[in-house]
C-alpha cells in the first residue's frame, strides 16, 4: 500500500514564518494543473501499481484549486490507481476557503478528510502571521464543515509565539477540545532564514523564540489532549485512536510514496527524489521534456538514519529486531549502547524502543547520538 501527495504551490498571502514551495502569483495556475496531470501521465509506474491507501493534496494551499481543477486531478489518479476501500483522501484548506459550496464540492470529490491550516484563534496573532483569516473564521469554520458532512477533520495550530502566554495557551486548548474534531498538528514556531520573520528577527524587530516556555507549552498540549482521548502518536500529532492520519504515518513507517509538482518528494523504498522548486521551471521543464527532479540512491547508512528519524518521532518507535535483520548486527549494538546511555528519555517494550515526552523535546538531538555512532 502506498500513497501520493499533490504539491499545489500557490497561497493568497505569504505568512510571514513560512518557508514552504508556495507563489502568491496565480496567473500560471492552469498551465500548472495542466503539468500535473502529465507528470502522473510520466510517473505513475513509480509505485508498481500498489493499491493507494491515501492521497493528500498539500501545499501552498489545495482549496484554492476550483472543483474542475480537483477532479481533473483526481480522475487522472484513478485512471492509473486503485484506492483501497478505505482510502483517505485530504486536502489541506484555509478557513478563509471553507465555505458552504466549497465543502459540498469537495465531498462530492470524495475528499473525506481536512486538514483546516487554522494556527490560532486569536486576531492580533493571525495578523502577525500575515494570515488570510480571522479569528471569527477560526472558529466558525469547523462548525462549517461538521455541518456539511465532514467526519474527519485536522487542524493546524502554532505554538512559540511571542502573544502566548500561559493562560492563552490554555484557553487556546480549551477552545480547540471544544471544537470536537478528531486530529490536531501542532507545530513549534521556527523562525526561518528569509522569512518575514526571520529578516526581522535578524533585524532586532522581533524576538527570538523562547524555547524553555515552548517545552511547556507542549508538555501542557500533550496531557491536556491525551486526557482528553487522542492519541499522540508523532512529535507533532495527535488524533482520536480511530483517526490517526494514514498519509503521514506511512511517512514515518517508511512506506513508498508518490509525490507529484513543485518541490514535492517521493520515496520508493531504495531511493528519494525531489521536484524543481519553481513553478515557472516546472511548468517549462515538463512542456520541453526535460528532467525536473534530481534523485539520490539510498545507502545502508541513509536507510539506517532515516529509520531511525522517523520512527523516533512516533509513538510506535523502532525496533531491535528489525534493525538486526535490516541493517545487520553492527547498527544493532550501536543502537545498544546509545539507548544504554539515555535510557532516560526512552521506553523500552522488549524489542521496541519509543521517546518519553521529555525525549521527544529533544528527539533530534538524540536521533544524532545514533547517525553519530554510525559515522564514526
Ligand atoms: S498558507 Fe500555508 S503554505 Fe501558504 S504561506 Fe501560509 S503557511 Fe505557507
Amino acid at each position: 500500500m502506498s500513497g501520493i501527495y499533490i504539491h499545489i504551490p500557490y497561497c493568497k498571502k505569504a505568512c510571514s514564518y513560512c518557508d514552504f514551495h508556495f507563489s502568491t502569483n496565480l496567473n500560471n495556475k492552469p498551465e500548472l494543473v495542466k503539468s500535473l496531470l502529465q507528470e502522473i501521465d510520466l510517473r505513475h509506474n513509480y509505485l508498481n501499481n500498489n493499491t493507494l491507501q491515501s492521497v493528500y493534496f498539500g501545499g501552498g494551499t489545495p482549496s484554492l484549486l476550483s472543483f474542475d481543477e480537483l477532479f481533473q486531478i483526481l480522475n487522472k489518479i484513478k485512471q492509473y490507481f486503485k484506492f483501497d476501500n478505505a482510502i483517505e483522501i485530504t486536502l489541506e484548506c484555509n478557513p478563509d476557503d471553507i465555505t458552504e459550496e466549497s465543502l459540498n464540492n469537495w465531498l462530492k470529490l470524495g475528499i473525506n478528510r481536512l486538514s483546516v491550516g487554522l494556527q490560532s484563534f486569536n486576531n492580533d496573532e493571525l495578523l502577525w502571521m500575515n494570515r488570510a483569516h480571522n479569528a471569527e473564521q477560526s472558529l466558525n469554520c469547523i462548525e462549517f464543515a461538521k455541518k456539511a458532512g465532514f467526519k474527519n477533520i485536522s487542524i493546524d495550530l502554532i505554538y512559540g509565539s511571542k502573544f502566548q502566554t500561559e493562560n492563552t495557551w490554555l484557553s487556546t486548548i480549551d477552545t480547540l477540545l471544544k471544537l470536537n474534531i478528531q486530529h490536531v498538528s501542532a507545530y513549534n514556531l521556527t523562525i526561518e532564514n528569509g522569512t518575514l520573520l526571520g529578516n526581522a528577527l535578524k533585524k532586532g524587530k522581533e524576538p527570538p523564540i523562547n524555547d524553555d516556555f515552548c517545552a511547556w507549552q507542549f508538555e501542557k498540549l500533550s496531557d491536556k489532549l491525551t486526557n482528553d482521548g487522542f492519541v499522540h502518536y508523532e512529535i507533532s500529532n495527535f488524533g482520536l485512536p480511530n483517526f490517526i492520519a494514514v498519509h503521514n504515518s506511512n511517512y514515518w513507517k517508511q512506506k513508498p510514496y508518490l509525490g507529484i509538482g513543485p518541490s514535492a518528494h517521493s520515496y520508493n523504498l531504495d531511493s528519494r527524489q525531489w521536484n524543481v522548486k519553481s513553478n515557472a521551471n516546472y511548468i517549462q521543464s515538463l512542456k520541453n521534456k526535460k528532467p525536473f527532479f534530481e534523485i539520490e540512491t539510498l545507502s545502508i547508512e541513509n536507510k539506517f538514519n532515516e529509520y531511525i528519524f522517523t520512527g523516533l518521532r512516533t509513538i510506535w518507535g523502532c525496533n531491535l529486531n528489525d534493525i538486526n535483520s535490516q541493517f545487520g548486527e553492527k547498527y544493532l549494538d550501536y543502537c545498544k549502547s546509545v539507548l544504554t546511555k539515555h535510557k532516560e528519555s526512552f521506553i523500552q517494550k522488549e524489542n521496541n524502543f519509543s521517546l518519553t515526552t521529555s525525549g521527544r523535546l529533544i528527539a533530534d538531538k538524540l536521533a544524532s547520538e545514533f547517525f553519530y555512532l554510525i559515522k564514526n
